[in-house]
């Protein structure tokens, strides 16, 4: 590992002045995903500013009724909250399907945002990759691409990133508050992770020494009725294949087929893309439709229209239709009872 110099943050000010002075300075959260790098010798920092101990770390609501997370609240306390579990079950579903017990009894809001692909050319310095070295090349291309990317990607990157939680968070339509040294800013965490493009070596529109000091989570009326799904090799302590993040209001009011009819619904897909991709095409297809395992798969069908496999992810485009139809199918079972045998029987045999 490279030596470097480690300063404690007394404040976000000195934190962000820190860090902004610096060129290759970083903050230290947790240190579950950066201090891997360090040690690898993806990530070579001279100035770790540790700011794992500033007064971030509150979950409050404010008045209007937004849930600010504080940046440093750690993945366990975000998933235990009382009102996340009430209010976000698909938040603390998502935050309970990362990682472990004791990583997230250390990992914090910010670092989860902002930890970096797994592709396991990133991770390895004698291996081509743009996203470590711009301009080397992206040995995932020709190689192991099982997790890769279905949607968004480039010639010059198919990374995916790997947060359950920020699924989740784009799927109730989260912003991230944000301090630079010219004063604070507010970015939809939909736009806060970029498409690779030709820059993948830029994960985030974040410029060097902006703090994430909070997420706001929105009022959403429907968001009691939410839930995560996360398909992974193994049952756990393993990234997502694909997961969905969803959100649905369906009303008991029948259409002419007998079946209920979807008010608004959000929908987030994960492990497709290099940020975590809000599906606004099926919400679109979906908004006014009969709640349907056939309208579910039409609406992940729509969304899907674009997408862009190689010979090892082209499973990915039928995980995500099955896991999307099946997830609004539970989310409308548990909001209108059972909606029928033949909703039923269709799921159990697409
Ligand atoms: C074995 C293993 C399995 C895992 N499995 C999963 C999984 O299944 N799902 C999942 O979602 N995650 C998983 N993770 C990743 C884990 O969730 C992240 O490592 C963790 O959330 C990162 O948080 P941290 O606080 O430790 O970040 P750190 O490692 O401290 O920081 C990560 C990055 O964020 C930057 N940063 C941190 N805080 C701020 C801030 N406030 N403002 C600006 N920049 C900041 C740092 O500079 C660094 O670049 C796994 C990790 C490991 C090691
Ligand atoms: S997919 Fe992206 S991160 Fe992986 S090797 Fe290619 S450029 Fe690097």
């Amino acid at each position: 590992m490279r030596p470097f110099e480690y300063r404690r943050a007394e404040d976000v000010a000195g934190a962000v002045a820190a860090v902004a002075d610096h060129p290759d300075a970083v903050y230290l959260a947790g240190g579950t995903n950066l201090v891997d790098h360090m040690k690898l010798g993806v990530a070579t920092p001279s100035l770790v500013v540790d700011i794992g101990h500033l007064p971030l770390d509150q979950i409050v609501e404010l008045p209007d009724g937004t849930v600010r997370i504080g940046a440093t609240v750690r993945n366990s306390d975000l998933a235990a909250h009382l009102m996340i579990r009430q209010r976000y079950p698909v938040l603390a579903q998502a935050l309970l399907a990362g990682a472990s017990g004791q990583l997230r009894n250390l990992a914090t809001t910010a670092g989860n945002l902002l930890q970096r692909t797994r592709c396991v050319y990133f991770q390895d310095v004698s291996m081509p990759c743009n996203k470590r070295d711009l301009g080397s090349g992206c040995a995932a291309r020709e190689g192991y691409a099982r997790y890769h990317a279905i949607l968004g990607g480039s010639a010059g990157c198919i990374a995916v990133h790997p947060s359950d939680m920020a699924v989740a968070m784009a799927a109730l339509d989260a912003s991230v508050v944000v301090m630079g040294s010219t004063g604070e800013r507010s970015i939809r965490l939909v736009d806060l992770h970029r498409l690779p493009g030709d820059t993948p070596d830029r994960d985030t529109v974040l410029t060097h020494g902006e703090l994430i000091t909070a997420v706001d989570l929105p009022q959403l009326s429907f968001s009691q009725h939410s839930a995560y799904r996360k398909v992974r090799d193994r049952a756990s302590y393993a990234f997502a294949l694909i997961s969905v993040a969803a959100a649905l209001d369906v009303s008991d009011r029948r259409d002419a087929a007998g079946g209920p009819t979807i008010r608004d619904v959000r929908i987030a897909f994960g492990g497709v893309a290099h940020k975590p991709w809000r599906a606004t095409a099926a919400e679109n297809f979906l908004r006014g439709a009969t709640a349907s395992v056939e309208k579910f798969r039409e609406a992940a069908d729509v969304e899907l229209a674009q997408a862009e496999t190689l010979r090892d992810n082209a499973f990915k485009v039928t995980m995500v239709r099955n896991t999307v139809a099946s997830l609004l199918a539970d989310l409308t079972r548990r909001q209108v009872g059972d909606i029928g045998g033949d909703l039923a029987a269709k799921e159990q045999n697409p």
